[in-house]
């Protein structure tokens, strides 16, 4: 399956799940816009890398996805797209009594509301253009909790009915909208939740991860950033044309328990 000549935006994509997508879109032959808000050099050489690694055309674009303005400047420095991925996130942990409030307002601002100024700015081209792809990548907790990520979870089940309105609106104009909900994938977001997970339980680090984490994934396998990236690039295919406003779990049985 080819995506030569749709141009895909990734945001947060310098790390984790949103690197891996950008990848599998680019060996798919889509052109990729990576974007952090680090502005880095070596965010710079990521995209540098990939293009050549991929042959496609690669372009990194700062913008900080807690900033209504930028999400949509980063769409029309792009100059649109076809395939949009609402991605970037953050977690913060802790109970609803000691939960900061402007760690509340970050979460619900990166992980939610992005995805709402983002998609305002792109669907407009795409409805021009008569074809397109929302993915936005939710998570097992946009459609179950657990305790002390209230912010997180919030958002996430703000991202779920984002993708529902998102799909009726664009239906029959060529573009869907639907949800990718991950369980456990060890990158940077999860990396950082093992330390106070260890604290918390007096576990070591692999005990963390089998009894903490990984008991929720009947599996007993983290998912892996390859196959996020490949349920994207199918969600992009001609096969999921009628897929739209749906979640799709890649949890390892998470949400089937
Ligand atoms: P990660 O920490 O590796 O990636 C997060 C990305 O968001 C990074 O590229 C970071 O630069 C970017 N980002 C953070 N704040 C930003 C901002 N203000 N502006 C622009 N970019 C910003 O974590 P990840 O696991 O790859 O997470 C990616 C997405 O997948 C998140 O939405 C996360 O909630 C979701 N998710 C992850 C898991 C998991 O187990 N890893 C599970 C379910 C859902």
């Amino acid at each position: 399956m080819s995506l030569a000549g749709r141009r895909a935006i990734v945001t947060g994509s310098n790390s984790g799940i949103g690197l891996g997508i950008a990848r599998e879109l680019a060996k798919a032959g889509a052109e990729i816009v990576i974007n952090s808000f680090t502005d880095a050099e070596e965010d710079h050489k990521l995209a540098a890398d990939m293009a050549a690694d991929t042959g496609a055309t690669v372009r990194y674009i700062q913008a900080d996805m807690s900033k209504p303005e930028d999400c949509r400047a980063l769409v029309a420095q792009a100059g649109g797209c076809d395939i949009l991925i609402n991605n970037a996130g953050i977690q913060h942990v802790a109970r609803i009594e000691d939960f900061p409030g402007d760690k509340w307002d970050a979460i619900i601002a990166i992980n939610l509301s992005s995805a709402f100024h983002t998609t305002a700015a792109a669907l407009g081209g795409m409805y021009d253009r008569g074809w397109g792809r929302v993915i936005n990548i939710a998570s097992a907790h946009g459609l179950t909790a657990s305790p002390y990520k209230s912010a997180y979870v919030a958002a996430k089940h703000g991202v779920v009915g984002l993708t529902k309105t998102t799909a009726l609106e664009a239906a029959g104009k060529g573009v869907t909208c639907n949800a990718i909900c991950p369980g456990y994938v060890l990158t940077p977001i999860v990396e950082k939740q093992i330390p106070d997970q260890m604290k918390t339980h007096n576990m070591d680090r692999e005990t963390v991860i089998r009894e903490v984490m990984l008991s929720r994934q009947p599996s007993g396998d983290f998912a892996t950033v390859e196959q996020m990236g490949g349920t994207a690039v199918f969600l992009c295919s001609s096969a999921a044309d009628q897929i739209t406003g749906t979640t799709i779990s890649v949890d390892g049985g998470w949400t089937a328990l």
